[in-house]
């Protein structure tokens, strides 16, 4: 068997043009044009250039670039101020600190300066908390983006095994509620379980967000299964992920490349969250009825 390549690419792009055609309409109804800022502190390589493609593809779906850049060494309180400016901003419709931020600073507590209407990483306490609660509210990028990935293959979530390996806030925690409120059975596989490749080896859909290059192979995998790979690191032969591509795609039924899957997903999900957030705003303030 030879798995089915799922295109994150391609429904990105598709998602994109969604987002691009309902901030039109939002745009039309109400003269809002949602703005995304984006915080980058200090000038890390990789942060820099997901920095730049969040801002280059928000442009290309009609959302304002706000972008904000403060230098490594600005302080708790710098940042907490520009984090509560662009709160109080009508014209920010999300804020998105990038991260990880340099070491001197706290990320949680300033995270947690994100109004949850404006916070479109998903990532404050609050939205943890809706999310925890099954109310609405906006959902981290990276694991929506997954869950779109698995729509795409019409494979049903409902009542299947879904293993996620990794308990991280950022991917592997919201993740699983994710799959929880999709009706799917649940496992959370991390650094310290017992026997991953018998857990991982139940799942019908398999999720890798450990964060370690090509720990599954295709003992790891069940005949059929979905699989796909959060991980990224970056080599000196290019990028790759969690998952042993070549290996596991004879196993798999379907599986996301390492780059091309979850990546792209991740940020036309920021895209959408911006998108949704303006609207929130709009009927917050009156100027759009729900
Ligand atoms: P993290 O280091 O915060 O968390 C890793 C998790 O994996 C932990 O819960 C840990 O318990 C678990 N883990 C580690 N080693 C394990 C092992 N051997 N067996 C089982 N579980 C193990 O990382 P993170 O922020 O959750 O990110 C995970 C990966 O996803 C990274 O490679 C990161 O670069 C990538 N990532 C990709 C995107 C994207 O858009 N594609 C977005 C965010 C993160």
């Amino acid at each position: 068997m030879t798995a089915q390549l799922i295109d994150g690419t391609r429904i990105a792009r598709e998602l994109r043009v969604r987002v691009a055609e309902d901030v039109a309409r939002l745009k039309e109804s109400t003269g809002i044009v949602p703005g995304l800022a984006t915080v980058l502190v200090g000038d890390d390589p990789a942060s820099e250039v997901y920095v730049r493609n969040k801002r280059r593809l928000a442009v290309e779906a009609g959302i304002a670039d706000l972008h904000r850049h403060l230098d490594g060494d600005a302080t708790q309180e710098a940042v907490a101020a520009v984090i509560h400016e662009l709160a109080s901003d009508d014209s920010v419709s999300g804020i998105l600190l990038q991260l990880p931020l340099p070491k001197h600073l706290d990320s949680g507590p300033l995270i947690d300066l994100i109004p949850a209407v404006k916070d479109v990483d998903g990532l404050t306490t609050l939205s943890a908390g809706l999310l925890a609660r099954g109310k609405p509210g906006l959902r981290p990028c990276t694991p929506s983006g997954v869950i779109t990935l698995i729509d795409s293959t019409g494979v049903s979530l409902e009542g299947a095994n879904a293993v996620v390996i990794g308990r991280s806030e950022l991917v592997g925690g919201p993740m699983g509620r994710l799959l929880l409120e999709r009706n799917a059975t649940v496992t959370t596989a991390h650094s310290r379980t017992r026997d991953l490749v018998d857990v991982a080896s139940r799942a019908d859909v398999l999720i890798a967000a450990a964060g370690r290059p090509g720990l599954i192979g295709a003992e790891h995998v069940m005949p059929g299964a979905v699989v796909i790979d959060v991980g990224i690191h970056r080599t000196d032969s290019g990028l790759t992920g969690d998952v042993r591509f070549d290996e596991v795609l004879d196993r798999a039924g379907w599986i996301t490349p390492v780059p091309g899957g979850v990546g792209p997903l991740t940020i036309a999900t920021l895209l959408a969250n911006t998108a949704a957030a303006a609207r929130m705003q709009a009927e917050l303030r009156g100027l759009l009825t729900p």
